[in-house]
Formats: structure tokens, sequence, C-alpha cells
């Protein structure tokens, strides 16, 4: 008898964006003439920079004559990519990362998905709350949460992040393993200081534990005294795995390039302590489950390291990020006190109302559509995530109708 994975059993149903679909599909119905705005979901809205696509077209067209066609490349990428973000992304920034320590993939998702089958299934891991699910998701699949109860699971050490504390993790009081960070905030939009990143290097080099640093947002970093590289902190390179995509960065969503950082100094450890080096157990996972990124889209990624592509890609990001101060601003003089959007397209705003109350009042009174914060996390009730990812005149319109209901 073929017997399933009974962990799969222990997942919460995901109703988020399907009940988020569902009443807006029944609120379309009652109110065919009312037009939407969309300000849910965290994909991107505006064409890929010029760069990327003349540099695509290329590739492709490489690929239709006999004398440039290529079949499989190496599994890890491309040395001219994996080279191109070494100098661009890290060198440029201070941070000694080697083209052999990147990891080319088709997306953050499935990396930050697939990084913990390298890892033991009694280890403890500390998330965030709210999280991008992901990071739940996965470990629950692989046996290391035990059943939800009241909507936790036992086996995770939750690090609430709650207006208290800025919505920053704090270091867990009771030893953890494996640290799930994202920075900027996936969907807080809060950002962690140089000084909060180093307790939690300092952290993870005591307990010999292990971070995992979502950077799927750096691109929208904007302070000057934020870091963009988990290694611009010292001592990261001996405890941190980064993760980045070309999906926010440069409109990638649907075309799908992403890297992983494991650097060589990385180190888990056997059961009787001895170390191991987590670039190769990456290196086997990879090349055994993973047969590269096609070759027109890494040069298409290539081309965001390229002088032109630096500059679209600036300006691409500075269009949401426009959006997403317009947001902020115009919330804030509403009265609501709300964080991110600064060096972040989400924002993320305190109601005192429940957060799906507040998602419905502002469907059905304002026809805006953004994402209740209980979706993510217990944290995440009396709030609601505002994305910058639409045009600018959309924004616009969107925050004329909430104040116009706010304010009625
Ligand atoms: N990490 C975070 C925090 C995200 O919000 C997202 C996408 O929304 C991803 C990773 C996934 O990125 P990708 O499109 O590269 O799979």
């Amino acid at each position: 008898m073929i017997k399933i994975n009974e962990h799969y059993h222990k997942l919460q149903a995901s109703y988020l964006f399907a009940n988020i679909n569902k009443r807006v599909r029944e609120f379309q119905a009652a109110h065919p003439e009312r037009e939407l705005v969309w300000l849910g979901i965290g994909d991107v809205t505006q064409p890929l920079p010029n760069a990327c696509i003349t540099a695509f077209h290329k590739a492709v067209d490489e690929l239709a004559d006999a004398r440039t066609f290529r079949g499989y490349g190496p599994e890890q990428g491309y040395a001219f990519l994996r080279e191109a973000i070494a100098k661009g992304d890290f060198a440029a920034r201070g941070a000694d990362i080697q083209p052999d320590e990147i990891f080319v993939s088709d997306g953050a998702k499935c990396d930050v998905g697939n990084i913990q089958e390298l890892f033991a299934s009694d280890i403890r891991v500390a998330i965030s709350d709210p999280v991008y699910p992901v990071y739940v998701d996965t470990n629950v699949m692989a046996g290391r949460t035990g059943e939800a109860r009241d909507g936790r699971y036992p086996g995770l050490t939750y690090l609430d992040c709650t207006p208290e504390n800025g919505y920053a993790p704090q270091l867990p009081d009771g030893p953890v393993d494996l640290i799930y960070l994202c920075s900027p905030n996936n969907p807080t939009g809060a950002t962690l200081s140089r000084e909060q990143l180093q307790a939690w290097v300092d952290y993870a080099r005591e307990n010999r534990a292990l971070i995992l640093f979502d950077a799927a947002y750096e691109a929208f970093i904007r302070d000057d005294s934020l870091v963009h590289s988990i290694y611009e902190i010292p001592g990261a390179q001996d405890v941190a795995i980064e993760f980045r995509s070309f999906s926010k960065t440069a409109g990638f969503t649907g075309v799908r390039c992403a890297y992983a950082v494991v650097p060589k100094r990385c180190m888990a450890y056997t059961a009787a302590g001895a170390p191991v080096s987590v670039r190769d157990l990456w290196t086997r996972r990879h090349t055994t489950k993973f047969n590269g990124v096609s070759y027109p889209v890494q040069r298409a990624a290539e081309a965001v390291y390229s002088a032109e592509g630096q500059r679209e890609v600036r300006t691409l990001i500075d269009y949401y990020l426009r959006n997403a101060a317009y947001v902020r601003e115009a919330l804030q003089r509403m009265g609501l006190a709300c964080v991110g959007g600064d060096n972040s397209p989400y924002i993320w705003v305190q109601s005192d109302r429940d957060s799906w109350a507040f998602f419905d009042y502002l469907l059905n009174e304002a026809g805006v559509v953004c994402t209740p914060g209980a979706g993510f996390g217990r944290c995440g009730e009396h709030h609601i995530r505002i994305s910058a990812f639409n045009s600018f005149e959309n924004i616009q319109k969107a925050m004329q109708r909430i104040a116009d209901v706010l304010q009625a």
C-alpha cells in the first residue's frame, strides 16, 4: 500500500488568498459597476528593464543557431552570472563572496523551502510571526513541528514581531538551531538594523546555529545605514545563508531567477559534533535535484548588472518606492500607525479592528483590496498589509477612497 507523508496532514489550510478571492468575487457579483483597486498581492506590475529584454532576445537567438546553441548548463548557474553577482551584489559592498559560493535557481521560494532538507529533523527552528508562510509549511512537511494547536506548532519557536518591539524579532529565551530572518520583511516591510543583525550573528556563533537570511526585497533599501547583505556583518559568513531573487529587483516574478549564497566557511554538525560544510551538502542537493536555470533567463539576469541595467532597475524600484511613500504618508495623515514603505514595497498598517473586518470594510466601502494581517500569523491580527505594486494612478485613487471612507 502506498502511504502518504502524514506530516502533510498537519499543514494548516492556507485560506488566505482563496478567502480574499472569494470575498472579492462575492463583492463584484453584488456590485458589478464598482471598480476595485488591488493592493493585495506581492506581484510586480511594471515590465522588464530594457537591458534584460535585449539580453533575453539575444540569448534566444543564440539558441536558434547550431554554432551558438547550448543544452544543459551547470546546475549551479553559468559562470558569467555567478561572477556578475559576486562582483555587483557583494564585492561592491565589501563582502567577500566568491562565485563558487553562489547557486543560481529558479526562485527564492524554492530555495528557502528546500534548504531545510539539509538539516536533522530534531533541530529547533525559530521563525518570526507574522511570517512568509513558506518557512513554516516546509518545516511542517519535513516533520519538525508537531500538530498545530490554536494556530501554532509546538515544535516551532515563534519570534513575535509587534508594535512594542518595532516588529523586529528578538533573540529567543531558549536555544534554537535554525533561524529564519527576512529583511526588508514580508509582510511587515520592517528592516533589521546593523546592530540587530550583529546580535543575531553573535547568537548563531555562540550557539552553533544557522541563520537563513531572506533578502528578496534587498533592492528596496535606500537608507544608507542599513546593510544590503548579511555578509556586511562581521562573522556572518560562518553562520548565515542568504537568499536573493530577481523577482522584485527586476520584475522577474514570471521569468524566474534567484540565487542562494552558501559560504564555504558555513558549517553544520554531525550528531557527534563534527563540522560539515553546508556548501558541500547544498552542492550535492542542488546537482542531484536541480538542472539549472535556462540560458536566456540567466543572460537576462546578468544584464541587471550592466550600467544600463543598474540604471533601469533603480528607476523601476524608485517607481514602487514612490507608491509606497505615498501610501505611508496618506495613511499617517489619516491617523493610522504603520511601518514599512520606506525601504520596502509593503506597508503594515495597525488597526483596532479585527484584520478581516478591516479588509471587508476597505473592500465594501472603498473598493480597495488589501491583505489581512492575520493570514501571516497570530501577530498579524489587527493589521493589514498594503502592497505598493500597482500604478501610481491606482495608488492615488485607492488612498483617496480610503481617506473618504475613514474620514466620512
Ligand atoms: N521570499 C520572500 C520573503 C517573498 O516575499 C517572496 C515572494 O513573494 C519570495 C521569497 C519568493 O521569491 P521568488 O519569486 O524568487 O520565488
